[in-house]
């Protein structure tokens, strides 16, 4: 077990039904929690409103419980937390960590066009127009963080040691949106120091992300977590499972059968007759045997792609 108290934690955003690829999130993060004895907490990122599915947060909390997921305390929602995000978001503005940036996306577009296809426009390094104040300040602004030059490490307990350099490939990345929303990346940071989080298990979708995140605890001085990055779940066309692209949703009526693929996914070899044996028995024979190293020859190549919530 890598911290103590441990402390895990579930964080899916409310935009579409829960689909096989979080399912294998959340199975993975609550059996290293409760093999390390821990508590495991959920968290609605509800932050995005605008991309926010309606009915859908209400749906994932059914179908976890209906798995035989059990949390601790009550359910966090990113939605009643706008004013610790607003607080970290002036902290760094005070401390001339962040500035404002009058910057619309289709000027950043316009000028980055060159660097085509592959990547999310969010994830197209900023040319820093406004690093020495707001070139337009009458139009609506972002806050973007004063990224440091060079390069940021995680270990991660199944992808090894991971690398970025954030200034070079991101550039200084938003923190507070033009439409006022806090971003991903910092409502997180201060989620997870808030919940006393000891341990961010979770897709390797967002590994690319990890090292913003850890430059952000960093100036905000809180905790890192330890970060173990689970392999995505991908379609027969090794396209990542996501909300967006119509992946199926889960069957709720099926709990067994679906936990059971998730843990043949994960590669925890679950015994077939374990298929029909009842949920509680499945349960008690996955945190038992749990044994996260045989993912270690599947670690993923840090992915860039953009994610289908925008959350990169
Ligand atoms: N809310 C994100 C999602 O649904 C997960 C964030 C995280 O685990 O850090 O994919």
């Amino acid at each position: 077990p890598p911290a103590d108290p441990y402390r895990g934690r579930f964080a899916p955003s409310p935009t579409g039904p829960l689909h096989f690829g979080s399912l294998v999130a959340a199975v993975g993060s609550y059996l290293y929690t409760r093999q390390a004895g821990g508590e495991w907490l959920l968290r609605i990122e509800d932050l995005d409103t605008p991309r926010e599915v309606p009915g859908s947060a209400d749906l994932i909390i059914r179908t976890l419980d209906a798995f035989g997921f059990e949390w601790t305390g009550s359910i966090l929602r990113q939605s009643s937390r706008r004013e610790a995000y607003e607080a970290a978001t002036q902290q760094l503005l005070n401390n001339g960590q962040a500035f404002v940036c009058s910057c619309s996306r289709s000027e950043l577009q316009a000028a980055q066009s060159t660097a085509k296809g592959l990547f999310d426009t969010d994830e197209l390094r900023y040319p820093g127009w406004c690093r020495s104040g707001p070139r337009a300040p009458e139009r609506k602004t972002a806050v973007r963080l004063f990224v440091p030059l060079g390069e940021t490490a995680v270990t991660d307990l199944l992808q090894g040691r991971f690398t970025v350099d954030v200034s070079a490939e991101v550039g200084d990345f938003v923190i507070r949106r033009r439409d006022g929303i806090h971003a991903y990346q910092l409502a997180v940071v201060v989620d997870d120091a808030f919940q006393g989080i000891s341990a961010v298990v979770r897709g390797a979708d967002l590994l690319h992300s990890t090292p913003r995140q850890v430059i952000l605890q960093r100036m905000l001085n809180l905790p890192t977590p330890v970060y173990a990055h689970l392999p995505v779940a991908t379609d027969v066309n090794g396209i990542k499972l996501s909300k967006s692209a119509g992946a199926a949703a889960i069957d709720i009526t099926r709990p067994t059968y679906e936990l059971w693929r998730a843990l043949e996914f994960l590669q925890q070899a679950p015994p077939p007759e374990l298929r029909r044996a009842g949920l509680a028995t499945l349960w008690e024979w996955s945190i038992k045997h749990w044994q996260p190293q045989r993912l270690n020859g599947l670690r993923q190549a840090a992915i860039r792609a953009g994610r289908e919530d925008g959350l990169t």
